[in-house]
């Protein structure tokens, strides 16, 4: 069995729904202690936040990831239990897999191999690991960034092992991700009887022309790196189950996806100006997730593609869409980041897994581009 498939059964092992870190990090610590790091955790409301670093000064490289994992779901529809990891025709099945206890493991034994054989690492080389990740993320990396940068710790690099590939190992890298907002909307208007119209004020009228707009609106056209911003209307919602009355009040909770073409304020306010037209009444309250990010071509992306190619043959697809991650954390703070693990269509899902063969190319692929930044 190869070092990154034991470590990443070992993670696996671990019961780490979100957001409890269920031993990981202790893991990860006894791997790293013995090659020279200094550990540190900035734990905060239940969330285990490991800061790992060696060397001293700049370029300060970041190896970032999560412990913790979405829920398992109906256990009956699993094939193994979620969290007894399991090989099965060349597949490690199991809770986090892919999202992203491989990824992990991988980049830990990059890190040993690089050490064992002497390699010089310029600057300071650190992995940031976190248990809150899937869920609202606010004790997670954000805190340890808002704690580091307090004490002026400026990142070069982050390299984020989050499950990047589509068919294939490396043939996505995630250099960018769209900013997500959304908002809680609230229509008021007059509950009545369906008979006498003119004594009501029916919210859903006002609503649904008010959405059919949003809709329709092309709020940008993307640009080279992005798809255009996308507007979803995720639940909507209005009646009070009879028949006969007008309701009292409509919500609608919507998402926009946007890209760097748009800001939060300016969509904010042209959905602004769209509902002022058709609601008199409205409570719009808005949450924003996460800003858009784009990292440019400079020696992280050369580094990294070229790492990928090495050691895969693939020419990898720099990527903006899916979903967050906190690479949107670590992007404001300074880094350049890349997003580069394994395939990404079983995260989430029944029966998560990645496949054996990919994990020790996958480890290869953080050595040689750890490498190729130290070769300056
Ligand atoms: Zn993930």
């Amino acid at each position: 069995m190869s070092a990154v498939l034991e470590l990443s059964c070992a993670l696996i092992a671990r019961r780490s729904n979100t957001p409890d870190d269920a031993g990981c990090c202790g893991i990860l610590e006894a791997r790293l202690r013995p090659l020279g790091f200094d550990i540190e955790y900035f734990n905060a409301g239940g969330v285990t936040n490991l800061w790992a670093t060696r060397g001293n000064g700049r370029p300060l490289t970041i190896l970032a990831g999560h412990t913790d994992v979405v829920p398992a779901g109906p256990l009956d529809q699993w094939r193994s239990d979620p969290f007894k990891p399991e090989v099965r025709d060349g597949v490690l099945y199991g809770r986090g897999a892919a999202d992203m206890k491989s990824g992990i493991a991988a980049m830990v034994c990059a890190v040993e191999r690089l050490l064992a054989n002497g390699a010089n690492v310029p600057g300071t080389l650190a992995f940031l690991i976190t248990s809150d990740e899937e869920g609202i993320a606010t004790h997670g990396t954000q805190h340890v960034v808002r704690e580091l940068s307090a004490r002026g710790v400026v990142p070069d690099y982050a390299i984020v092992g989050e499950a990047s590939s589509n068919l294939r190992l490396g043939d996505r890298i995630v250099i960018g991700r769209r900013g997500s907002l959304g908002c809680n909307l609230t229509v008021t208007g007059r509950q009545g009887h369906v008979a006498y119209p003119h004594k009501g004020d029916n919210p859903v009228h006002r609503l649904a022309p008010a959405l059919a707009e949003l809709v329709a609106t092309q709020w940008d056209s993307g640009n080279a790196h992005f798809p255009p911003t996308s507007f979803q209307i995720s639940n909507f919602h209005a009646g009070t189950g009879a028949t006969n009355v007008i309701p009292g009040s409509a919500e609608a909770v919507f998402n926009f996806r946007y890209c760097t073409e748009s800001t939060a304020e300016d969509l904010k306010a042209r959905v602004h100006a769209v509902l002022d037209r058709w609601c008199p009444r409205y409570q719009a309250d808005w949450w924003h997730s996460g800003l858009p990010f784009l990292t440019r071509d400079g020696r992280l992306r050369t580094s990294a593609t070229a790492a990928v190619q090495q050691v895969t043959g693939v020419q990898p697809e720099p990527f903006t869409g899916g979903g967050t991650s906190d690479a949107r954390f670590l992007a404001p703070w300074g880094a350049e980041v890349v997003e580069i693990g394994p395939i990404n269509d079983s995260i989430h899902k029944i029966d998560e897994h990645v496949r054996v063969d990919d994990l020790q190319p996958l480890s290869r692929i953080y050595e040689v581009l750890l490498q190729r930044l130290a070769a300056a």
